[in-house]
């Protein structure tokens, strides 16, 4: 079957009792036992669900894994991931980073005595240098958060398997229709839920699938042990995100693509970051790997004093945080998402205050230009770029 009737078939026929055809919301703590020593596989919901069980069964299927398992947020999926890393092992990730998981690694993980590189993943080069004696697992972002730096799986993963390292790929910009890791070879997905595959900026969570069984038992056992799960409703909420998700990529990709390609003609601009534009140095190795290019951009104007005016002025785009959502979302990165990440880290990778993040959003491509175009030229003829100009 191929992956869009996959989509559309997530959580479908669950209920044999009324053959409802989505799965139902099974909004209950605990589950009758039919006899001493019997049990209809639910339990206490903090072990499992029925409306989870079909969530974490359509992403397996999605990921082309075994395991799923549904959290409560993207960042309680990853934290149970940095869970099966031990005192004294390494961990190598890459440097351009979601700031909420570089947090997690300098104020929680490095605190148990875990060793962490950030490193330039692009480069495989260099995760080959950096691998140690103790290394345990290679963490990649691909595309990267902000800066749409791309990775090469091929070859990252042959350097983890080389080296017996557990290769984990957060797939959130990607989402199952455009990525798949575990088909390449990766151990673990992770995906920050809130984004495309919840798709609508109404819910928060995370799925972890694993290629094999045994890891994704370990993480589940975590699960149940630490208590972050997906409530019912929010499991709903993503299967039905699930089946709209090949629609809504690719009308993501087509408007990021137009904008980024419009953007990179406009004088104000310094830089657009898109991996569907030829330009972009991951282009090539984005098209052997993924299905497409996806609806994330950023871009870095030439004058700082234009952020704040795009921030404040822009009326189709929306000023907020996240991503993946039908919404047009600009972020500024420096202060938002990557606040946590200290101002010299920040500006070694790039992440500076000129950067702008765009989730590029579902609504019709010509309405998000004409929005850019109209605030550009009213920029310029405003005050604040004359001030920018004589400072
Ligand atoms: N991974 C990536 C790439 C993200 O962008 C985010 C959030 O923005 C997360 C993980 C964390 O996910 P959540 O916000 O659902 O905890």
């Amino acid at each position: 079957m191929r992956i869009e009737t996959e989509l559309v078939r997530s959580g479908m026929k669950r209920d044999a009792a009324t053959g409802s055809l989505t799965t139902p919301i099974y909004q209950a703590s605990t589950f009758e036992h039919p006899r001493l020593g019997e049990s209809t596989g639910y339990d206490y919901s903090r072990t499992a669900n029925p409306t989870r069980t079909s969530l974490e069964e359509a992403i397996a299927v999605l990921e082309k894994g075994e395991v799923g398992v549904a959290f409560s947020s993207g960042m309680a999926a990853i934290s149970a991931i940095f869970l099966l890393l031990e005192k004294g092992d390494h961990l190598i990730i890459s440097k351009d980073l979601y700031g909420g998981t570089y947090r997690i690694l300098e104020d929680i993980v490095k605190k148990n005595d875990v060793e962490v590189t950030y490193v330039n993943t692009e480069n495989t080069e260099e995760i080959k240098r950096n691998v140690k004696e103790n290394t345990r697992a290679l963490f990649i972002e691909t595309p990267t958060n902000p800066l749409m730096h791309v990775t090469d799986l091929h070859e990252a993963i042959a350097i983890a398997k080389e080296h017996d390292l557990l290769t984990i790929v957060d797939n959130t910009f990607m989402s199952p229709y455009l990525q798949q890791p575990l088909v390449l070879g990766a151990d673990l997905v992770v995906h920050s839920a809130s984004k495309y595959i919840g798709g609508h900026n109404d819910v928060i969570g995370g799925l972890v699938v694993s290629r094999c069984r045994e890891l994704g038992e370990k993480i589940r056992f975590y699960q149940n042990a630490i208590g972050a799960i997906l409530g019912p409703q929010e499991c709903f909420l993503l299967l039905r995100g699930l089946k709209t998700l090949a629609l809504r990529m690719d009308r993501h990709e087509e408007n990021a693509l137009k904008i980024a390609q419009w953007l990179e003609e406009q004088d104000l601009i310094d830089k657009v970051f898109y991996p569907g534009l030829e330009s972009h140095p991951g282009y090539n190795v984005i098209k052997k790997q993924a299905k497409g290019f996806g609806g994330m951009l950023s871009f870095s104007v030439k004058e700082e004093a234009l952020v704040p005016f795009l921030l404040e002025h822009l009326q189709v785009v929306t000023f907020a945080e996240s991503l993946g959502g039908v919404e047009t979302l600009i972020t500024f990165p420096a202060r938002q998402t990557h606040a946590d990440i200290p101002e010299d880290v920040r500006n070694e990778i790039g992440v500076t205050n000129c950067l702008l993040r765009l989730s590029v959003g579902i609504e019709h491509g010509e309405d998000l230009i004409q929005d850019f175009k109209e605030r550009f030229d009213e920029y310029k003829r405003s005050e604040v770029q004359h001030k920018a100009y004589t400072r």
